[in-house]
């Protein structure tokens, strides 16, 4: 059983499919324009650069297919919910990258809603074409789950804020031109009250970057210090102390990555692959096979689920109903199961390969097996039910919306 071939909705029913066309004209973009190259490296596992993620979206740009999910009024494709998500599934299968999120999926879906013209046409078309690439400066020490704890302030002098502090876990920054940063301007009232949501670019005199390496051995995250840093009352988004709002609502967009669920599907067909060609661990019990095939097949079925919730929260999305408690399960759900597919991978691979974790990663660069790629993607995976809000953090959003409180 394979996840790309169970699909039973009209989606890929090809007989009376209205989309086979659609699918066609995807599947034969996304094989003409997608550099082999590339698709090699999404295949493997490893990092891809920001040059292999923009020339991609170039190309996406070029066709008109820029951002699926945005409405045509500002360059998106208009498409509807089976076409969008017929995008993720045939690029995921196809090998291409996902698109980078943190412009069209994260603060673009902002600007669109809560930003002014002027800030629309200055910043949507280069989110569009793939060369202006942001990052996401929520997080501070002592403020992650507890957010709106966060405590780098912005201070009006004239028409400038000038902002102070810290953040933490900055993924991206090191290659990000602009950074969307909750900072605090008052502290009355409610804490989430004082909160407002700035639009600040990395190269601006005050703001420094330094690493944070992590156990799989990429640079994904960092820390981002500001000191006096000077920003135009311009680049405030929404109203002053009006930044919750806009944090809410992107972090359920962030929660709902429509790339997510056709990823997965594409790691469990490369696992169970795995498993076909290898068999259960080196020297493992026959019976052990069946044991991860089973495994296996559960996550799969859960695969299939994720599709579902997905293609209803993107249809919520799209009526402008979504719940915070859908995208955050969507999250939970994902997440967790990410870990248990790339799980069963690491068992195939053995306990030699559990042994030696961090030894068997190949650093940055470096031309690495398979399995070592396999191994990496487990390490990688361990932030996954940390990074947008911890499981514990989603389970209290979907308690809250049930119960109230
Ligand atoms: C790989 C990676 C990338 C990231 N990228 C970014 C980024 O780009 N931008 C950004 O702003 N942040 C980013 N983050 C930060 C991420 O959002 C935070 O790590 C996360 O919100 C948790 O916050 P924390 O690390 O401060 O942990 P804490 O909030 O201190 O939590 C510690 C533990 O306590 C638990 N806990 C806390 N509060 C509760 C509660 N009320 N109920 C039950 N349990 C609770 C948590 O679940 C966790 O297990 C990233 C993190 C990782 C790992």
């Amino acid at each position: 059983m394979t996840s790309q071939n169970t699909h039973t909705t009209p989606l890929t029913a090809a007989s009376a499919d209205p989309y086979a066309a659609f699918r066609a004209e995807l599947r034969d973009f996304a094989e003409r324009e997608c550099p082999e190259a590339l698709k090699a490296v999404v295949r493997s596992n490893q990092k891809v650069t920001r040059t292999e993620y923009s020339g991609w979206q170039k190309k996406l740009h070029a066709r008109g297919w820029a951002a699926p999910n945005w409405p045509k009024e500002y360059g998106g494709t208009g498409w509807d919910l089976q076409q969008r998500y017929l995008f993720e599934e045939v690029t995921a299968e196809a090998d291409c990258p996902p698109q980078y999120h943190h412009g069209l999926g994260h603060i673009g879906p902002v600007i669109m809603h809560f930003g002014t013209d002027a800030q629309k046409e200055r910043y949507l078309p280069r989110i569009l074409d793939g060369s202006e690439w942001w990052c996401q400066g929520y997080s501070e020490p002592g403020a992650g789950s507890d957010l709106a704890s966060l405590k780098t302030s912005a201070v009006r002098d004239g028409d400038h804020y000038v902002i102070n502090g810290q953040k933490i876990w900055t993924s991206h920054a090191q290659e990000a031109d602009m950074m969307y940063t909750l900072v605090r301007t008052s502290s009355e009232g409610r804490k989430q009250a004082g909160i407002s949501l700035l639009l600040v670019p990395m190269n601006t005199p005050g703001i420094e970057v330094r690493p944070i390496p992590t156990i799989d051995h990429w640079h994904h995250v960092n820390e981002v210090f500001l000191n006096d840093v000077r920003m135009p009352c311009a680049n405030l988004m929404g109203e002053e102390g009006g930044g919750w709002k806009c944090a809410k609502f992107l972090l359920d967009r962030e929660r709902l990555s429509p790339a997510t669920v056709p990823r997965l599907a594409r790691l469990a067909d490369q696992v169970e692959a795995l498993l076909r060609e290898r068999g259960a661990g080196a020297g493992a019990a026959r019976a052990s096979q069946h044991v991860l095939l089973e495994r296996l097949y559960l996550a799969q079925a859960g695969v299939m689920g994720a599709r579902e919730m997905l293609l209803s929260a993107i249809q919520e999305e799209m009526q402008g109903t979504l719940a915070s408690s859908k995208s955050s399960a969507l999250k939970l759900f994902c997440s967790e199961l990410s870990q248990q597919i790339i799980g069963i991978a690491l068992d195939i691979a053995g306990p030699q390969y559990a042994a030696r974790l961090v030894d068997t990663v190949a650093p940055d660069g470096e031309d690495a097996t398979p399995l070592r790629q396999l191994v990496h993607t487990y390490l990688f995976y361990r932030s996954r039910t940390i990074a947008g809000g911890t499981s514990e953090v989603q389970k209290n959003v979907i308690a809250r919306d049930i119960f109230g409180g």
